[in-house]
């Protein structure tokens, strides 16, 4: 691996090993690209110029580029498209709430979980992030707007357990000392349902939240939604969930989107309260965002709240996800797939 900015501390001390240099000089650069967000070799200037020169050429410094910036008007939100150094592009969001700011980031250029309302597996999978992607994305935010992020979602484009090894990683990076030191408790990380790596990830014990993204009620309904709902049934992933609180001892973020005629009946309300009691959870409602290639109904907001009517009956805990900048985006994937339509349609 030449990607330093993926490197544990103890791997940089490796390759200053290799080119013959102190191991100290490891935390230095780790500061320099973690602590301080540093794009270059050059801003590293406590570092001498023969050491920089050395590590230059093997050791390129991976970073996201700003290609496009989407501002909301009605809430600050600002969505971000970004440039990998291959040429794909990515997207990522920065919300700004009373109690702090939140990114939320790409894990995957594209995705192969062929959810059915979902804008960022229409192309497919591209390829994994490295973590130093990852990372970059909350970087140069923070870099460009001065302000400090908090907060991060991993939901955005991918499925993070489908890279699971670089998510690792990232997760180390982003929450351990000496970079930005996010708490392991403001992070979340939204699947799926890949099971087998829900259990992986249990088995780490960290402090994140996991977020499940249930959707419907039933084995049914969640097959015709998700492709991945015919590999795992309902009861093993609600199961691999119930080890995730065990193991961890964190709450159970359920993800429900709710589609019109679809999953937002009073009968499916008490279907998915019957599979979710006893789980420790929190359900997250979030009314549908059409895409245009598919004829998704978002459901209405009277539905919304009879459905969370419903669900709290039976004393389970139920917010509505708040819309932020919905007058930037469409669903999410909208502006990468924008922008990969209008340059495929100009060439
Ligand atoms: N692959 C991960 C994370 C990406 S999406 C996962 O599946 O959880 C983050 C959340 O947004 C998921 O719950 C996803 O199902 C949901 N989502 C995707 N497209 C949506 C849309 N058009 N409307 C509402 N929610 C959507």
């Amino acid at each position: 691996m030449t990607d330093i900015k993926s490197m544990t501390v103890e791997e940089i001390k490796e390759v200053m090993k290799q080119v013959g240099e102190k191991p100290f000089r490891a935390k230095q650069i780790y500061s320099w690209l973690h602590e301080h967000q540093a794009a270059s070799w050059e801003e590293m200037n406590n570092l001498p110029k023969s050491l920089k020169d050395k590590l230059r050429e093997d050791y390129p410094i991976v970073c996201v580029e700003k290609v496009d910036e989407q501002i909301s008007k009605q809430d600050g939100t600002r969505k971000y498209l970004f440039r990998l150094s291959d040429g794909n592009v990515i997207e990522s969001v920065l919300m700004k709430y009373k109690h702090g700011n939140s990114v939320c980031i790409s894990s995957q250029v594209g995705c192969r979980m062929g959810c059915r309302f979902c804008a960022s597996t229409l192309g497919g999978l591209t390829r994994n992030l490295l973590a130093s992607e990852m990372l970059d994305q909350i970087y140069r935010i923070q870099v460009m707007t001065g302000e400090r992020v908090s907060n991060v979602v991993v939901m955005g484009t991918g499925e993070p357990l489908d890279n699971y090894e670089n998510l690792l990683r990232f997760i180390h990076i982003l929450t351990e000392e000496g970079g930005l030191h996010i708490s392991q408790r403001n992070l979340t990380v939204s699947t799926c349902g890949l099971v087998p790596k829900i259990r992986e990830l249990a088995s780490e014990k960290l402090q994140m939240t996991l977020a499940l993204s249930l959707h419907a009620p039933n084995d049914v309904k969640r097959q015709e939604l998700m492709p991945i709902a015919r590999r795992y049934s309902m009861d093993e992933v609600l199961e691999a969930c119930r080890y995730y609180f065990e193991q961890t001892g964190r709450r159970i973020t359920f993800e429900y989107s709710l589609v019109a005629g679809v999953n937002d009946s009073e009968i499916d309300a008490e279907q998915l309260a019957g599979k979710i009691r006893g789980i420790n959870c929190h359900v997250n409602l979030i009314p549908v965002n059409p895409i245009k290639e598919r004829d998704f109904i978002r459901s209405t907001h009277q539905a919304v709240l009879k459905f969370k009517n419903q669900l709290e009956k039976y004393g389970i805990n139920v917010t509505i996800r708040r819309e932020m900048g919905s007058d930037i985006d469409g669903a999410c994937g909208q502006l990468r797939k924008s922008y990969i339509d209008k340059t495929e349609s100009e060439n």
